[in-house]
């Protein structure tokens, strides 16, 4: 009688593989990842900016019955509540049964993702063709040579003189318009463009937005197509010219997420870093109940540019919120009881890794790199050059997580960014972890990160909110 060749079980025992989790996904598991893709890619083709994602995880956690801490006067176990920064960065908690000072679960993410910022003066007119543009600089890690020839969204807020506040959203609608950065033909390129090296292809100063052609009706006026912006912004927006200085305007890849591939396996879409992390660990959160270790999900902004500024992790907005929470025990709690709370809790610095492009296998170690579709991944360090300023998770902790992750039979792997010394990047992770409290980085891989069109594997989205849920679940 012939015996199917199921491979060595000693060997699979003893040794670390990894399968895609399409290859072991029972029917329930296909159905789940089919509906949590669906939520997370309404999500994202909305989510264009850090302040409507948070605008919408705000939505998301009102109607779970999440609370703004202010109206909430004492702890009661199993309370929602959350706190808002700016308008930009959101932390939310579900209250534990037990003491906070044990510390928390906290799961941060960030909802900044690499753009085009407008410059503080940015419209002019070209005088040789008549041409309205923008001028932007551009707002993280990018190749810029990605940004030219594809469709533009406009978002933003402004601030005009009077003080009131206008909030622009132009291109998503199928009806709007929509804007781009022109490239030079290839019929003319090779002496002024094709000799530069490949991340001078285009220059910053040469992201600049193509935004109108039509002269304003005045003989007199001297820049009659900028003009013509000018009055529309002023009939459209009441805004003039001076409107832009107090303004913060992103130009963004426009359009929905899509399906990628005929099988539709994979996502593809602008912001998948981080707000993919954003949305399982929000999404986690809201979906967990009665809970012995208080629960939080911190979105943050300006990951992509170094964490500065009062929206950053860097800002003192987490210790303020777990001082807030705190304060639902005892009003007067001493300051001891902070740090203590800080430096007991176990977080998950949620960001994506960079996966394998099977054109470019030669920038991993391939033994150490992440897939998509192979799951959540576990990435100990970041840095770059010898682990440089990284925050480089205990073998403790990572213990901890592996086991966590495997009673939940989440499918997860482990990747560094890129080979040694092949370059690098950081995370929120090393922040964190100025609290004293035990960080490793999790979350999706994705190819083509920072570009205009991220992919994502529908199986990743899935694996990770499984992870997210798994680890708010930790006791000790
Ligand atoms: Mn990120
Ligand atoms: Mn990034």
């Amino acid at each position: 009688m012939a015996t199917k060749n199921r491979g060595s079980t000693r060997e699979s025992k003893l040794s670390m593989e990894r399968k895609p989790i399409w290859d072991t996904a029972t029917k329930k598991q296909l159905k789940e990842i089919t509906d949590i893709s669906k939520g997370y890619m309404e999500f994202i083709t909305r989510a264009k900016t850090e302040r409507l994602s948070t605008d919408i995880l705000v939505e998301e956690l009102e109607k779970a019955g999440f609370k703004p801490i202010d109206k909430v006067r004492k702890w009661k176990v199993g309370e929602k509540v959350y706190m808002l920064n700016r308008g930009k960065n959101v932390a939310a908690a579900i209250l534990g049964s037990e003491d906070l000072t044990k510390g928390a679960n906290l799961i941060a993410s960030h909802s900044d993702s690499p753009r085009l910022d407008l410059k503080q003066n940015p419209l002019y007119e070209d005088n040789d063709t008549k041409l309205a543009l923008l001028k932007t600089h551009y707002y993280g890690g990018i190749k810029k040579y990605q940004w030219v020839n594809i469709p533009l969204a406009i978002h933003g807020k402004v601030i005009l003189g009077d003080g009131k506040e206008v909030d622009l959203h132009i291109g998503e609608d199928p009806k709007d318009p929509v804007f781009t950065i022109a490239d030079l033909l290839p019929h003319l390129y090779r002496k002024k463009q094709g000799e530069r090296k490949l991340p001078d292809g285009i220059l910053g100063e040469e992201l600049n937005v193509l935004l109108a052609s039509l002269p304003f009706d005045d003989k007199k006026a001297k820049k009659k197509v900028k003009l013509w912006v000018l009055d529309h912004l002023n009939k459209e927006y009441g805004m003039i010219e001076e409107d832009f200085v107090s303004a913060e305007i992103e130009v963004v890849p426009a359009g929905p997420a899509r399906e990628i591939g005929f099988d539709r396996s994979m996502i593809g879409a602008y912001g998948q870093d981080d707000r993919i992390c954003a949305y399982t660990s929000v999404k986690a959160l809201v979906d967990s109940s009665k809970l012995k270790r208080t629960s939080i999900s911190l979105v943050i902004d300006k990951e992509e540019i170094g964490s500065d500024g009062p929206t950053s992790i860097k800002s003192r907005f987490l210790d303020e919120f777990y001082s807030r929470l705190l304060e639902l025990r005892d009003p007067d709690y001493p300051d001891r009881k902070l740090r203590l709370a800080l430096s007991n809790t176990f977080a998950i610095s949620s960001d994506v890794n960079g996966a394998v492009n099977p054109m470019f296998k030669q920038v991993h170690e391939l033994q150490n790199a992440a897939r998509i579709g192979f799951g959540i991944c576990v990435t100990k360090y970041t840095g770059s050059g010898g682990k440089f300023s990284s925050n480089d998770a205990s073998a403790e902790f990572m213990g901890l997580i592996r086991k966590t992750f495997n009673i939940a039979k989440v499918p997860w792997q482990t990747g560094e960014l890129g080979k040694v010394d092949e370059g690098g990047g950081g995370t929120i992770a090393k922040f964190l972890a100025e609290h004293n409290m035990d960080v490793v980085d999790a979350g999706p891989s994705l190819i083509s990160m920072h570009s205009p069109m991220e992919i994502s594997s529908k199986a990743d989205v899935w694996a990770t909110y499984k992870a997210y849920l798994s680890f708010y679940k930790i006791t000790i």
